[in-house]
């Protein structure tokens, strides 16, 4: 296996600052683990950008908002290091909580991008989220890092603590993935039955009719396969209108978005 795996953050920040005293580009990719395909586009994209890729594996806990969904997160590291060493990652790095608790913090104004959709039904949740991610980007000094446009609002608001903070890492966005029936691929999805799984196809499929249908049918049809919806909301981010969906399906909290 080529992919070395770090779990400290002494050990990661000798790693970095020998390559980029070589000169050489690191590309970050902050994940929860329990890798899929969706992932993998962040690691390919991230080998073809920079010389060296790192991949994080932490869950974090300040970002959930529910102990359960913190408690039953799938885990499977083994699997996940096959994934990225075969994605040819350079890099996994799996700190525990007192290794990611020893870098300090920073609170961050995040201009009330925090209270919308994700924010107002998870509180608390992205305020985790930049907190994490500012003491990753700290252990791993990147110079870009890479979020999947599943987690748009993430997205943007990753992007707005790096220009509040004045970071010097470009943040890129990867498109979704999806599986064959167009369900965004996520960690959470193995807690569907695969009959459920099947059918939550249709919330891509319903996202995607948006256009030509009212919001009203749009929320009927979510509301038909038993599809619990939290928000059904049309939001800009910078000039990029997309129509972002959330709710529970058997249980599981699953959240989509398109481009309109
Ligand atoms: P997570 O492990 O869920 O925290 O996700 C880690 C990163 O992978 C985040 O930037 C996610 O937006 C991204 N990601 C997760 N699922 C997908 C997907 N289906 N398509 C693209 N990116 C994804």
């Amino acid at each position: 296996m080529n992919l070395k795996e770090v779990n400290t953050v002494k050990d990661l920040q000798t790693i970095v600052s020998h390559y980029k005293l070589n000169g050489k580009t690191i590309g970050f990719v902050p994940t929860m683990g329990f890798l899929h395909q969706g992932h993998m586009s962040l690691v390919q994209k991230a080998k073809s950008q920079s010389d060296i890729v790192i991949t994080s594996i932490y869950i974090n806990p300040t970002q959930f908002n529910d102990l359960n969904d913190f408690n039953n997160y799938p885990k499977d590291l083994e699997r996940d290091k096959e994934l990225l060493n075969d994605n040819e990652c350079d890099y996994v790095f799996i700190p525990n909580q007192s290794e990611i608790e020893s870098i300090p913090s920073k609170s961050i104004q995040l201009d009330g991008l925090d209270k919308v959709m994700e924010g107002r039904y998870r509180p608390g949740h992205f305020q985790g989220v930049v907190e994490v991610v500012y003491r990753l980007f700290e252990a791993c000094k990147p110079d870009i890092a890479f979020f999947g446009e599943k987690d748009f609002q993430q997205l943007m608001v990753i992007q707005k603590m790096v220009e509040k903070l004045n970071l010097p890492i470009q943040i890129e966005g990867v498109p979704i993935v999806r599986e064959s029936n167009g369900l965004a691929m996520s960690s959470r999805n193995v807690r569907l039955s695969p009959k459920a799984r099947e059918k939550a196809g249709a919330i891509y499929t319903a996202l995607a009719e948006y256009k030509l249908k009212s919001k009203q049918d749009v929320t009927k049809r979510l509301e038909k396969i038993g599809f619990e919806l939290e928000y059904l909301e049309e939001y800009n981010f910078n000039s990029s209108k997309r129509l972002f969906v959330a709710g529970t399906y058997e249980g599981v909290r699953l959240i989509d978005n398109v481009e309109l």
